[in-house]
């Protein structure tokens, strides 16, 4: 490790073991050593496999992706540093100026605001539409309508996208049907079973669950679609750090038990919050009162969500009121979290729409939704049931 003039800094050899390490290796390299200028030429023309600079690739997101890829039956999905980050991969990286897309009217607020104001800037139109209606997307349709992008479940009032006619419709058209699959989760939607061309997640959420990293993750069934996402991400820098990928992957290793669990709970609390006296409407999909229910058994098999959205009587100091009487649950604008939040979409992701485009959503002041986590049932009951009762009259 010396010479005359002092230590060598690099490489440091590594320490033999016959044996292997159980958990993934955490591999933050930004750049990989090869033997040969020969070496480098087989790595560049895919005659061997091996990383260069982690701009372009690195282990810790191909774990990610081949766990990702499992989960919704593909392969070659691309790992991104965000949710947004991947929504961005399928919306720049393969449409281009001239091009038209329609997305579902109550998509992520992120996803609307890029799709109303950075797509049309970079000359690709775009036109919103009701997913729950197929004949609301037929009438949005162009001759140049390439992409439609929905999500399953909308936030936040549940409503269930026909996804059946939707995929008809785009493959009739020949449009490419994408599925933002966030909330539902592989765990109880896989939409390439549904006839979607795209499918890409918000790791961040229910995937990694523990509100302590950002990534996405996005594949397309055609494997030139895929190349060209990868593509974008690498030359756009879209491309995650190795921890998060690390910390997400922690976090996927205990997803479908999470999930299980979550779902069972929100179901219990969906139909305890329906008869408590505070509580004026409950909205879960998989109850028989709610207006898809029927869509939604089909589509979500026995599994169902972890989310419910309710609305309280009482206005703006009822919320107030509730939430300060919520003690145990964060109130904070995220999801899929080991712990019950709560969110109200009039002081956060709607407080830009004006209050008569929140009615016509249903979004009064009263109105909440609820990410449910890992708690007991019956310990999040009595949460509820002692904070609601405190906006009598308030
Ligand atoms: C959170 C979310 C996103 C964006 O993901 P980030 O990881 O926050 O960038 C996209 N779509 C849906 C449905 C989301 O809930």
């Amino acid at each position: 490790m010396r010479n005359s003039k002092g230590s060598i800094v690099r490489p440091v050899p590594l320490p033999d073991s016959v044996s292997r390490p159980v958990v993934t290796p955490l591999s933050p390299s930004v750049v990989y050593a090869s033997d040969t200028p020969d070496a480098l030429d087989d790595q560049y023309e895919g005659r061997v496999h091996g990383y260069t600079y982690s701009r372009e690739g690195h282990p810790n997101a191909d774990v990610v992706a081949a766990r990702m890829d499992a989960m919704e039956g593909a392969t070659g999905g691309v790992v991104t540093g965000s949710g947004m980050a991947a929504v961005t991969c399928v919306l720049m990286g393969l449409l281009k100026s001239g091009d038209h897309v329609v997305g579902g009217n109550q998509l992520y607020g992120r996803s609307l605001r890029l799709m109303a104001e950075d797509l049309p800037r970079l000359g690709i139109a775009t036109t919103l539409a009701d997913p729950c209606d197929v004949n609301s997307v037929r009438a949005a349709l162009r001759p140049e309508t390439r992409m439609l992008l929905v999500e399953v479940v909308s936030n936040p009032t549940l409503r269930v996208a026909d996804i059946a006619g939707l995929a008809a419709l785009c493959r009739e058209r020949g449009i490419l049907l994408v599925v933002d699959n966030t909330f539902t989760t592989p765990r109880s939607f896989r939409p390439f079973e549904h006839g979607a061309d795209i499918v890409l997640h918000s790791i961040t959420k229910l995937l990694a669950g523990h509100s302590d990293v950002m990534l996405g993750y996005v594949v397309a069934r055609d494997p030139t679609l895929n190349e060209a996402m990868r593509a974008f991400s690498v030359t756009t820098g879209l491309t995650p750090s190795p921890f998060d990928c690390w910390l997400a992957e922690r976090g996927m290793l205990s997803f479908e038990l999470r999930f299980d669990r979550a779902q069972q709970t929100a179901a219990v609390l969906a139909d305890h919050l329906a008869g408590l006296p505070g509580v004026k409407r409950v909205i879960y999909p998989m109850r028989p009162d709610h207006q898809d229910h029927q869509r939604a058994r089909e589509l979500l098999g026995g599994q169902g969500c972890n989310m419910v959205s309710f609305e309280l009587h009482g206005g703006r100091s009822a919320a107030n009121a509730f939430t300060r009487a919520a003690d145990g649950l964060s109130f904070a604008p995220t999801l899929g979290d080991v712990g019950t939040t709560l969110s109200h979409p009039a002081s956060s992701s709607h407080r830009a729409l004006t209050p008569e485009h929140r009615a016509r959503l249903g979004l009064s002041e009263g109105f909440f939704r609820v990410s449910v986590g890992l708690e007991q049932p019956d310990t999040l009951c009595d949460i509820f049931a002692g904070a609601i009762p405190a906006t009598d009259g308030a």
